[in-house]
């Protein structure tokens, strides 16, 4: 801002400086009050602050691909999916698309925002499903393939689509927990519904059957196709990633890491 200027000759009145323009002024909002909030302060924020909100209070971390169930309580998600679209609006608005006039995207901010949080990133905002444990009553200890499950996912870089394919194989021990076929299925979908990076996802996926299975090996491969690579950028319409985990038996064991690979390709095949 310009000082006034002072040549004019007439009287007039002292000038007030604007409070930005002085360097007392200048003092940063106490930011730290903004961490002081009651129930009532909270209930006034929206239910993204509020969940955000909890969780730095509790120290966990909210990367695209945590889970942050949690932290929400319910009613909470259909208040994120309103302000979602909300903010879906005004992208399109960003985005110069006239949502009045074009009926085709008239409901597109809320049908994106269900989407996001119903449908393809549920697995941020959903517990875990249940999944029933049965002991090993029979001592079942031979090598156990579970796959291919279909993936279904998304990149965390440009939430594009990431389709593809798991297998899972189970090496179990005396001690180790049994869950049914189709709680494998579940648990994939459950780790891969978020934004990802189809490394973490994996390990992800193997650090949750690890605890819950228990096996004395456990390996995971998955196979991917990339939309960020096939829709937009190098546009390799054929590029696939493929990485795995082996842990345990399938570490130490190559006649085992050996087994698991030759079945798989025999159902690829
Ligand atoms: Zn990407």
């Amino acid at each position: 801002m310009s000082a006034p200027d002072l040549s004019i000759a007439e009287p007039m009145p002292t000038p007030v400086p604007p409070p930005d323009s002085t360097p007392d002024a200048a003092e940063p909002a106490p930011r730290s009050l903004t961490l002081i909030r009651n129930e009532a302060d909270l209930a006034a924020l929206p239910a993204s602050e509020r969940i955000r909100y909890r969780l730095v209070g509790a120290d966990c971390r909210f990367h695209a691909n945590d889970n942050i169930s949690d932290y929400i309580r319910p009613g909470e998600t259909e208040e994120l999916k309103a302000e979602v679209a909300q903010h879906m609006q005004a992208v399109l608005r960003a985005l110069v698309i006239d949502t009045d006039s074009d009926h085709n995207t008239q409901e597109t901010a809320k049908r994106v925002a269900k989407m996001f949080v119903d449908e393809v990133f549920r697995g941020r905002y959903q517990p875990m499903p249940a999944v029933t444990e049965f002991p090993n009553v029979s001592r079942l200890n031979e090598l156990m393939i579970v796959g291919p499950i279909s993936v279904r996912s998304a990149c965390s870089h440009h939430m594009c689509p990431i389709l593809g394919r798991i297998w899972i194989g189970v090496l179990p021990n005396e001690h180790s927990n049994l869950i049914g076929l189709s709680k494998y299925s579940r648990i994939v979908d459950w780790i891969m519904t978020r934004p990802q990076i189809q490394e973490e996802a994996v390990t992800m996926l193997a650090n949750v059957l690890q605890e819950r299975v228990k096996p004395d090996g456990l390996a995971i491969v998955m196979e991917a196709d990339h939309f960020c690579m096939q829709w937009r950028g190098v546009k390799d319409l054929d590029s696939a990633m493929t990485n795995s985990v082996m842990r345990g038996a399938f570490l130490k064991d190559p006649h085992l890491r050996r087994e698991f690979l030759s079945l798989l390709s025999k159902k690829t095949a």
